[in-house]
């Protein structure tokens, strides 16, 4: 189903009450250490702005749980918002009640107000029909653009839907209109590249994508786990036992779609987990008893590029190794480095594998970073989100 956008309604001298995702990382004095979400949501608000709609924010910060913590106020992000916007950015103690609906009716077009924590309510997270109806009566719209908590049915994203329409920002569009909507129709052929530590966390999203893709790459942890479901010797490399019958079961899915699944061929094998443990580059079936896999090999590492030509598609969630320690990184830079050259609409997602393509400089590269976390996983997932579920159609 199509969603509305923020551009396909009329916001001019209208509330607009937007939902952010203004969860930044703070010190223990409180200041701002990144502030990549509080400029990723600038084109949206610059956008309301520019047709004279008064800005409303909404946003989540830590886990206050319910409570009024002060370390998890949002007033050191309206200061930082007004920096960045250059303009007067007002705020309001409290993101319901009698202070925030004053603040937002006196709000004029062009004016910005952000309010106090939603999670200060425990009722947001509760997704409580009176909150989401107090939270409704500062707006004429929601324009949402936290994609991050769009997996939960909160107040600020479901609820409040129950009472004024709710549309898209230009993040959210762009989440949808790629992991949502190119994932379910894409153009082939479409390869994705799963990794990371563990199958257990990804095994909704090759389930899903098993249905879609050409091609499947595995790498990472993850790999030892299918290595070890087809009889392979894995030393102390990472594996799941209880998920060695999934593996093959994956497995035999594969061959009956028709999947072209790759595994490794051969993997860098190390002593110990550490970064300046000794390591060796081996075939599959010589991995030493006594140590442990933590990144695929250079051949399998130059078979898995060469897999990503000609794609049209590629979607790449979970390092191929230990990306963190250089030793064990190679795998992943390659397949990033493959990735980023391609020609093919690529989306990358995952906290992870977004920190290994910006460690080597390749982010700027990719077609869509989603950087929903847990969001973009379910997404993967191919499930329902309830925050876009919520949005008017088109
Ligand atoms: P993402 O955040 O991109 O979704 P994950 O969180 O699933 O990725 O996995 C990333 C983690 O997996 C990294 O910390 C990496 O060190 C670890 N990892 C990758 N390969 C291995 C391996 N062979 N053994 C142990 N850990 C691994
Ligand atoms: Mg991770």
């Amino acid at each position: 189903m199509e969603k509305k956008s923020l551009k396909d309604i009329v916001v001019m001298g209208k509330k607009v009450l937007v939902r952010v995702d203004y969860n930044v990382p703070m010190d223990k004095a409180g200041n701002i250490t990144e502030d990549t979400r509080i400029r990723a949501t600038l084109p949206t608000l610059e956008f309301l702005l520019a047709q004279n709609a008064a800005v409303i924010l909404a946003s989540h910060l830590g886990r206050p749980k319910g409570a009024v913590v002060p370390e998890f106020s949002l007033k050191p992000v309206a200061e930082r918002l007004a920096k960045l916007l250059g303009r007067e950015v007002l705020f309001a103690n409290d993101c319901v009640g009698p202070e925030a609906e004053e603040k937002a009716k006196a709000l004029k077009g062009g004016q910005i107000l952000l309010l106090e924590n939603l999670r200060f309510h425990k009722e947001e997270e509760k997704n409580d029909p009176e909150f989401s109806r107090q939270l409704s009566v500062l707006a004429d719209v929601l324009v949402n653009d936290a994609f991050g908590v769009s997996h939960r049915a909160h107040a600020s994203v479901e609820g409040i839907t129950k009472f004024i329409p709710a549309v898209a920002g230009f993040l959210m569009e762009k989440e949808i209109l790629f992991v949502g909507n190119t994932v379910a129709n894409p153009v082939a052929p479409f390869v994705a590249i799963i990794g990371g530590a563990k199958v257990s966390d990804k095994i909704g999203v090759i389930e899903n994508l098993l249905s879609k893709v050409n091609t499947l790459i595995i790498g990472g942890g993850m790999a030892n786990t299918f290595l070890a479901a087809q009889g392979y010797q894995t030393g102390k490399s990472l594996v799941e036992a209880d998920k060695l019958e999934l593996a093959k079961s994956l497995i035999e899915m594969a061959k009956k779609r028709g999947v072209n699944l790759l595994l490794p061929v051969d993997v860098v094998i190390a002593e110990k987990f550490a970064a300046d443990a000794a390591h060796k580059a081996v075939a599959i079936d010589a991995i030493d008893p006594e140590w442990m896999a933590l990144d695929i090999g250079p051949k399998t590492a130059e078979i898995y590029a060469k897999a990503l030509e000609g794609s049209k598609t590629v979607v790449w969630n979970g390092p191929m190794g230990v990306f963190e320690m250089d030793a064990f990184a190679n795998g992943t830079e390659t397949v990033a480095k493959a990735v980023a050259a391609s020609s093919a609409t690529s989306i990358v997602g995952g906290g992870d594998s977004i920190a290994a393509l910006e460690k080597v400089g390749l982010a700027a590269k990719i077609t869509h970073i989603s950087t929903g976390g847990g969001a973009s996983l379910e997404y993967l997932e191919g499930k329902i989100l309830p925050g876009i579920a919520a949005l008017a159609d088109k």
